[in-house]
């Protein structure tokens, strides 16, 4: 039973390409797989989430950070009552837009496109991937995915002010997202924040001391853990905070959204979309502890000195790849040389280069500037 401000698969607003129904997967269901059946999704195993392989093969990479989100939002959307399955498919497709190297490939990528007066964000890059960059289907191009999982792509994360971004005016820019959608951008940050405490942790960057004292809600369930289990190894302790944490959040999402659902009188999907605020939320202090997690991850895993050059590195290979292929475009495969005719050089090159692994583009960084 949905709730009255879910989005029913029924009511969608459909896909570009009309096609009939399938015999027992809803519209949704559809979308979800064929995220999972494109080759933007398998790459994703090949692209940094924080740590490069080069710490360990057990570390979260885009890949299974996105199926702890994907698992995260079933969770929450079925508690709220709220569609699951295009949570799930919207979970699932979140990251697909990220480049190579994490943040770093990003901020470089974003840098390198910013000297041609352009820009790279990873939303609408997942928007070009699903729309056209995916070749599988004779007929249409890209996955003809519903329009609720496009929108979904374009605003979980973000506002997009309709003046600034026209071509995206079908999106109902001047509306909020879905529930489902909102949802997406928190379950990404509760998945996050726990994970990054556990492979920094593991990765020796930082000490168990060092978290205890800096972020406040793993202390305060690290008490009472350890009173529960006080022979338990270290590392299942820790393992037994994360845990509470994730709880913690995950339950203060479902209730807090419920009840700013009930204090604004939401009824309907139209409800949401009208409402001047997005409604799924954490509570303040909830949203003050996780704060305060992101804060310590920032200072002490992702800006550890023990990643910046690796981080360095990682910019200067997309810089160096970008600036030769600028002024060499014949070395580009021949598709992109192609479409370099209609749109311009940098976005063709920005494109070639946001969809690569961390493998790929040292590869071709080794052959055109090694
Ligand atoms: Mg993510």
């Amino acid at each position: 039973m949905l709730a009255p401000y879910a989005v029913r698969v029924e009511q969608s607003r459909g896909r570009r390409f009309p096609e009939s129904q399938h015999p027992y997967r809803n519209d949704f269901q559809r979308d979800r797989d064929r995220i999972i059946h494109a080759r933007a999704f398998r790459r994703l195993e090949a692209k940094t989430q924080v740590f490069t392989r080069r710490y360990s093969d057990h570390f979260r990479d885009r890949l299974t950070h996105t199926l702890e989100v994907t698992q995260i939002s079933r969770t929450i959307a079925g508690a709220l009552a709220l569609n699951a399955d295009l949570a799930e498919a919207l979970a699932l497709v979140h990251d697909i837009g990220h480049p190579p190297f994490g943040h770093a490939g990003e901020k470089a990528l974003n840098a390198a496109m910013l000297d041609h007066g352009l820009s790279f964000d990873h939303n609408l890059h997942a928007l070009r991937i699903v729309e056209d960059f995916e070749q599988r289907y004779a007929a249409f191009p890209g996955l003809n995915l519903t329009f609720e999982v496009r929108e979904g792509i374009i605003k979980h994360s973000r506002d997009y002010a309709a003046k600034d971004y026209p071509e995206l005016s079908q999106y109902l820019l001047d509306q909020r997202p879905p529930l489902e959608a909102q949802l997406i951008d928190l379950t990404d940050e509760i998945a996050y924040n726990t994970a990054d405490l556990d492979d920094g942790y593991e990765a020796h960057l930082v000490t168990l001391e060092e978290i205890r004292e800096g972020v406040p809600i793993f202390e305060r369930f690290y008490g009472e853990v350890a009173q529960l289990y006080p022979h338990a190894p270290n590392k299942l302790k820790f393992n037994e905070v994360l845990k509470r944490i994730l709880n913690r959040f995950a339950d203060d999402l479902i209730q807090n959204t419920r009840s700013s659902l009930t204090q604004s009188a939401i009824r309907s999907l139209d409800d949401v979309r009208n409402h001047p605020e997005r409604l799924a939320a954490f509570s303040p202090v909830v949203n003050a502890e996780r704060q305060q997690t992101k804060d310590f991850l920032h200072e002490f895993v992702y800006f550890s000195p023990s990643l910046a050059d690796e981080k360095d590195n990682a910019e200067r290979v997309v810089i160096e790849l970008f600036n030769f292929w600028m002024e060499n475009p014949k070395a580009l495969p021949h598709h992109y040389q192609e479409k370099a005719k209609e749109e311009s050089l940098p976005r063709m090159i920005c494109d070639y280069i946001a969809g690569m692994t961390d493998h790929f583009i040292f590869e071709q960084h080794e052959k055109y500037c090694g």
